[in-house]
């Protein structure tokens, strides 16, 4: 299918929110709204398009295309096929004690770009971060100092969209670095390939790891379970301060408890379950477009108080070079770590990875319109699977087709009472403040 206008991506139900098509509208006809079961969504105001497509031109939701990996160096033989371009992998840790305190894993993520904006002249980190003023809801930032980028550690597991602000990257004054999922980074790529002038104005492409991005509901049966009422919350976080740590509410008015539950509480029983559709059908978990990419070494049991380590994966030779120098100019702690490390830690990336063939056939086969993935080798990958698996990755995305309607458009509805509509600030004021 064709798509024409960024509308016709979120009724097939392709969009997985990164913000990109806000930015890359010169019109100021699209309006980010978070549909609390849906996820980030754009509405196009049909009286600003003038159909210039830009929008579609930058959609991660609509195709994926790999280049041919051997412009890169040496990569990764065994990795190559099912995680993407890998040159390095290693485990490590930020050296700032409360960087690695604060991260999501051992704060590495953080501290690359620390030592970016530090040592390497670049003007600040375009990723997101809490709103002060709703803290279940995040947005993208522009953080120029240690202070805020520590501010802004850990996973958020509720929709973000670090893209919606990539013109703040084009008028910074030094290169940016910038911070996502593997989806948002593909949407920097195509922003960057819409807009040339910005590859000299990317410093680093950081990706995290990401098995799906549950919609906002989830954050709100956390609060639920916690006996928590959304109003009270000042500051919400969902892990960091520990590995994994814990999921926790700060109240407005009552500095006598913190409602918490464990990660495996809060992301095992509640936020997988409230995963977006578009997820499903996401070939890339590692951030394989990314200059680097972090992640979880989950590959043994952690310890009680463990501190925070980090699974490193340098996907170009300027992220390598960059991971190399933050190391020697002690951002980063890091040790070589076997290829396999990868296959042990995140065995349900790969999963689902090799899932997806199966599911894309049984959607062209009942004419649902789905994605297009160039240079991904997903046959070869679904062809690993057992034979149930093979039957369930058909079988059970036909009774999804079916029992949730996906042949029909889907037709959005904003609920002011439960939907956050994005407030329309000028970018220039955003990228001057602190
Ligand atoms: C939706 C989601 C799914 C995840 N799934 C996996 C997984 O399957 N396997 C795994 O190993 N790890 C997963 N993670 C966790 C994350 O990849 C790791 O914790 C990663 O190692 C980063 O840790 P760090 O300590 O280096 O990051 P930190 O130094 O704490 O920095 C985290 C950075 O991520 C940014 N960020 C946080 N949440 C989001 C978001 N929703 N969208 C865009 N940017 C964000 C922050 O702005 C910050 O810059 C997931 C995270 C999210 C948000
Ligand atoms: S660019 Fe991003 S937010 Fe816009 S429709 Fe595509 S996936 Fe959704
Ligand atoms: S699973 Fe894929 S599509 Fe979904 S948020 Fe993560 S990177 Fe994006």
């Amino acid at each position: 299918m064709k798509f024409k206008r960024i509308d016709q991506v979120v009724e097939r139900r392709l969009c997985m929110g990164c913000g990109a098509c806000a930015a890359a509208c010169e019109n100021r006809a699209i309006t980010l709204v978070d549909i609390r079961d849906q996820g980030i969504r754009p509405i196009v105001n049909a009286d600003q398009c003038q159909q210039c497509s830009s929008c579609v031109a930058v959609c991660p939701g609509i195709d994926v295309s790999h280049q041919p990996f051997n412009d890169r160096g040496s990569i990764i033989a065994e990795l190559s096929q099912e995680w993407g371009p890998a040159l390095e992998v290693w485990e490590g840790y930020a050296s700032d004690p409360e960087i690695r305190y604060c991260g999501s894993s051992g704060g590495a993520a953080t501290a690359l770009a620390l030592f970016c904006l530090e040592k390497q002249e670049a003007s600040g980190v375009l990723h997101i971060g809490a709103r002060p003023d709703t803290p279940l809801e995040n947005m993208a930032v522009y953080s120029r100092s240690r202070a805020e980028l520590v501010a802004r550690t850990g996973s958020r597991y509720a929709p973000a969209a670090p893209c919606e602000k990539l013109s703040w990257i084009q008028e910074a004054s030094c290169p940016s670095v910038f911070i996502g999922k593997p989806c948002d980074v593909v949407a920097l790529r195509k922003f960057q390939t819409m807009n040339p002038e910005l590859n000299e104005k990317i410093c680093l492409a950081i990706s995290i790891f990401c098995a799906g991005t549950p919609t906002t509901e989830g954050t709100y049966k956390i609060l639920e379970k916690l006996g928590v009422v959304p109003e009270e919350a000042r500051e919400f976080r969902y892990r960091g301060c520990g590995w994994p740590g814990f999921t926790k509410v700060t109240l407005k008015d009552d500095d006598s408890r913190t409602p918490q539950m464990t990660y495996e509480e809060s992301w095992g029983n509640i936020l997988s379950k409230y995963g977006q559709i578009r997820c499903r059908l996401c070939p890339d978990s590692t951030g394989e477009f990314a200059d680097v990419s972090c992640g979880d070494p989950w590959y043994r049991e952690l310890g009680p108080d463990e501190k925070g380590w980090s699974l490193i994966i340098a996907r170009t030779e300027k992220g390598r070079q960059i991971v190399q120098e933050a190391r020697k100019a002690g951002y980063i702690e890091l040790q070589n770590a076997d290829p396999g490390i990868l296959l042990r830690s995140q065995n349900a990336l790969l999963g689902r990875r090799r899932q997806l063939w199966g599911r894309l056939l049984t959607m062209r086969m009942m004419r649902v319109p789905m994605p297009r993935y160039v240079g991904f080798s997903l046959f070869k990958s679904w062809l690993g699977l057992p034979v149930k698996d093979k039957i369930r990755s058909l079988g059970g995305t036909l009774k999804r087709i079916v029992s949730r309607g996906w042949t029909k458009p889907l037709k959005l509805t904003v609920n002011p009472e439960t939907d956050y509509v994005f407030p329309d600030v000028t970018d220039e004021c955003q990228v001057g403040q602190s």
